[in-house]
């Protein structure tokens, strides 16, 4: 094994410190493999109950009238997340896409949006109008408002509540946690923010950016009152396989408007060709469970690494897990130029180019991004990413089987290791 391993370019010190590490992991590796079983039915389950056939992977063009695989997929999905109904698109470009179709299609002018986990993702604030941009709900007389998380990562519950005003039409809460060193969040603590708001408010909708959370647990937040889950199928629900495309899973009313916002009113649903991407959707969807699961096993093996050595993780070396990230304080531009190069240097698409930092459309600062991925910008794909900021933190996720997370986490200690940025006995901070 070290052998094969050395080919790939990892030196015998790195290899032997990922197996110590290793050896230590077995219980948690086995929990993460039983989510993934429990998993893998319900989607199994899901497919059945829909009827799936070969049928469904016909290609439709045009308008896209009478799309069986389409309509069929759909309701698969609203199957798997205990939904009244959903839309799965290519035409949902990405997961901001998703979110801001969910939010543009469910606010009308004069409505409140809050967020009771603090400040959404970096690219929502141009959707919100956080950062003023052309088309921003802002701009069409929708406010915002949001309460942030107290200093230990828990819900302000007296902030929230005054933060909930008669025009609060509807709560976006992040489950991920972003671009930001504060814990995820559980998909039982969703459950509990979600009772308290509509305790407080009992005609406010819930949404849920659901974004890396898909198939961590056995639940998801629909299962807890959310009235829509909204992602991206180049995260977790595609499986490393769909192409492009995002998910609405909700309500029937909020999915309803969320379809005549996507296409037009009058025509919500019933139009958009499936342009020969079913295939590739359903079978992601199936695989998603045993994807999320390596891709978890990588993230907690990277925590074990890097805590090790005395960075800070989030989430740290032993705490549970409510998404696919693992964010790695590296405290340096060269670190996590350097982690990343690793990461680059261990995909199987573009091993020989060098990550440089970049000012990304959306983001504040620059975004440093390594990504080897056979689906452009996929994050379910092994990658690493973060702005170049302080505390100078690297998010890193993905790899669609264990093994290729685990040979990209050694190959970002290998690259740290051999630049002389760390060191494998003792602390580094
Ligand atoms: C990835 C992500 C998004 C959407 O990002 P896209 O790159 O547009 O798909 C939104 N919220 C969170 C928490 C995310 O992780």
């Amino acid at each position: 094994m070290d052998e094969i391993y050395a080919s790939l370019g990892l030196s015998p010190e790195v290899y032997a410190f990922g197996e110590q590490v290793l050896a230590g992991l077995k219980d948690r590796f086995a929990a993460v493999d039983a989510a993934a079983e429990y998993n893998q039915a319900k989607v199994l389950g899901a497919m059945q109950k829909c009827r799936v056939s070969s049928a469904c992977f016909a290609t439709s063009t045009g308008y896209g009238y009478n799309d069986l695989g389409r309509d069929t997929l759909e309701e698969v999905y609203a199957a798997v997340f205990h939904t009244e109904a959903a839309l799965v698109r290519p035409q949902i470009t990405c997961g901001t896409h998703a979110l801001a179709l969910a939010l543009g299609a469910n606010l009308r002018p004069g409505d409140e949006l809050m967020s009771p986990v603090g400040a959404p993702y970096d690219t929502l604030e141009e959707v919100i109008g956080i950062r003023p941009s052309a088309g921003s709900l802002a701009e069409f007389g929708i406010s915002y408002r949001q309460a942030d998380l107290l200093p230990d990562g828990d819900f302000d519950w007296d902030a929230i509540r005054a933060a909930i005003t008669p025009r609060t039409k509807l709560i976006t809460i992040q489950r991920s946690k972003g671009y930001a060193t504060r814990p995820s969040l559980s998909v039982e603590q969703i459950g509990r923010l979600i009772a308290f708001c509509k305790s407080v408010k009992p005609d406010v909708l819930c949404m849920v950016d659901n974004c890396y959370g898909e198939f961590v647990q056995t639940v998801e937040p629909s299962d807890v009152g959310a009235d829509m889950v909204v992602g991206s199928l180049i995260k977790n629900p595609g499986g490393g396989l769909a192409a492009a495309g995002g998910y609405i899973c909700g309500t029937a009313p909020c999915v309803e408007q969320c379809a005549r916002r996507l296409t037009a009113p009058g025509l919500g649903k019933e139009v958009g060709a499936n342009l020969g991407q079913l295939p590739s959707m359903y079978q992601g969807l199936f695989l998603a469970p045993t994807v999320t699961a390596g891709a978890l096993k990588g993230a907690i093996f990277a925590a074990n690494i890097y805590e090790k050595l005395g960075f800070a993780c989030v989430p740290n070396a032993s705490e549970p897990r409510h998404d696919i990230i693992q964010a790695v304080t590296l405290g340096s531009p060269e670190r996590m130029e350097a982690f990343c190069l690793g990461i680059q240097a261990a995909a199987p698409v573009d091993s020989h180019v060098t990550p440089v930092p970049w000012p990304m459309p959306g983001y504040d600062s620059d975004v440093i991004m390594a990504a080897g991925a056979f689906v452009q910008g996929s994050s379910i794909e092994l990658s690493a990413d973060g702005p170049i900021r302080p505390p100078y933190a690297v998010y890193f996720q993905g790899g669609l089987t264990w093994y290729h997370a685990k040979t990209g986490i050694l190959m970002s200690l290998q690259k740290l290791y051999e630049r002389g940025l760390v060191r494998l006995e003792g602390d580094n901070k």
